[in-house]
């Protein structure tokens, strides 16, 4: 089993769409059992490219003081050591601001009288779907909810204590270079970094290889949108092959274009296109990488 994280530094790449499509190659056109994880928390979407129907598994869920009146004194020492003001004295009472609140329980320790109990508050869904040889995680933020990266390590170590049916794992993780996206990079085995041709995209692919590079997995660059007037092409050709990076250029074609916008999937709709052809070229690499690393006992 083989598990690949999809990441991106920016959003907008088209990170989502190359994950989706890099499971339907290797489940529908393969044939091999495959899991799609969405971890993008805040807006999960493989699910409506594939077009399926999620049933929720797991609500995430998060401490919250509960505050016993009857033995708080108002002495303050909770609003002091809340790191988000979640917690406010004003006149003779104390007020817990809920959606300030990131659950991380200071408050609880540091009360004199043992006026605050624990509870529970939901931040997130895990949700589940399965469509033949594919098979759907996704992680849900709850709208607002400060703790996604908590949503996304709860998602992650679910989907891992079921990886045993698979033989692929595709992780698609948001865009950025958070503590949640790290620990999806770190359980993978191959990485793939999405990029556009432009100079904001070059910057942050820049900054999430920095990232990548110290976790020592074997990373594919894919440029996608490539073609697009007026891209960094020089300075994004310099640095791959400066740094010696497998990359997989993905053209920006009417094909990949029109199923975006349906919500649908190239590799689908438009097997031939120059794009979903090289979704197949990008899915051999990975192949190839897989066989390397293999070979070194890696896997
Ligand atoms: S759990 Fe942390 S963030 Fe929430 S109210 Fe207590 S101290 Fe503040
Ligand atoms: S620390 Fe405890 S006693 Fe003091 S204000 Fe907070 S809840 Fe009340």
């Amino acid at each position: 089993m083989t598990i690949i994280a999809v990441s991106g530094g920016k959003g907008g790449t088209g990170k989502t769409t190359i994950a989706v499509n890099i499971s339907l190659i290797l489940s529908r056109v393969r044939g091999h059992k495959t899991l799609l994880v969405d971890l993008d928390v805040d807006n999960p979407c493989t699910y409506t490219l594939l077009g399926v129907s999620l049933r929720e598994v797991v609500h995430v869920k998060s401490f919250k003081p509960e505050i016993d009146e009857l033995k708080c004194t108002l002495c303050g020492e909770c609003t002091r050591y809340c790191p988000t003001h979640a917690l406010v004295l004003i006149a003779d009472k104390l007020l817990f601001l809920s959606s300030l609140c990131e659950g991380c329980a200071a408050c609880l320790y540091v009360c004199p009288t043992s006026a605050i109990k624990e509870g529970r508050k939901v931040i997130g869904w895990i949700k589940e779907a399965g469509k033949g040889v594919l098979d759907v995680i996704v992680g849900e933020a709850k709208p607002g909810e400060r703790k996604t990266d908590d949503v996304m390590e709860e998602t992650l170590k679910y989907a891992l204590k079921k990886l045993q049916p698979y033989d692929y794992v595709i992780i698609d993780t948001p865009p950025g270079t958070s503590r949640g996206i790290y620990e999806a990079l770190k359980a993978s085995d191959i990485i793939v970094l999405v990029t556009e041709p432009t100079r904001l995209g070059l910057a942050d692919l820049k900054r999430l290889y920095s990232l990548t590079r110290g976790i020592g997995r074997p990373i594919i660059v894919t440029v996608n949108k490539y073609g697009l007037k007026g891209g960094s092409y020089r300075e994004l050709e310099d640095f791959l092959s400066r740094e010696d990076l497998p990359s997989v250029f993905i053209p920006y074609d009417n094909s990949l274009l029109r199923s975006y916008i349906r919500g649908e999937c190239v590799i689908e709709q438009q097997p031939q296109a120059p794009s979903a052809q090289s979704l197949l070229q990008l899915t051999d690499k990975i192949n190839e990488i897989e066989i390397k690393i293999k070979k070194k006992g890696l896997l």
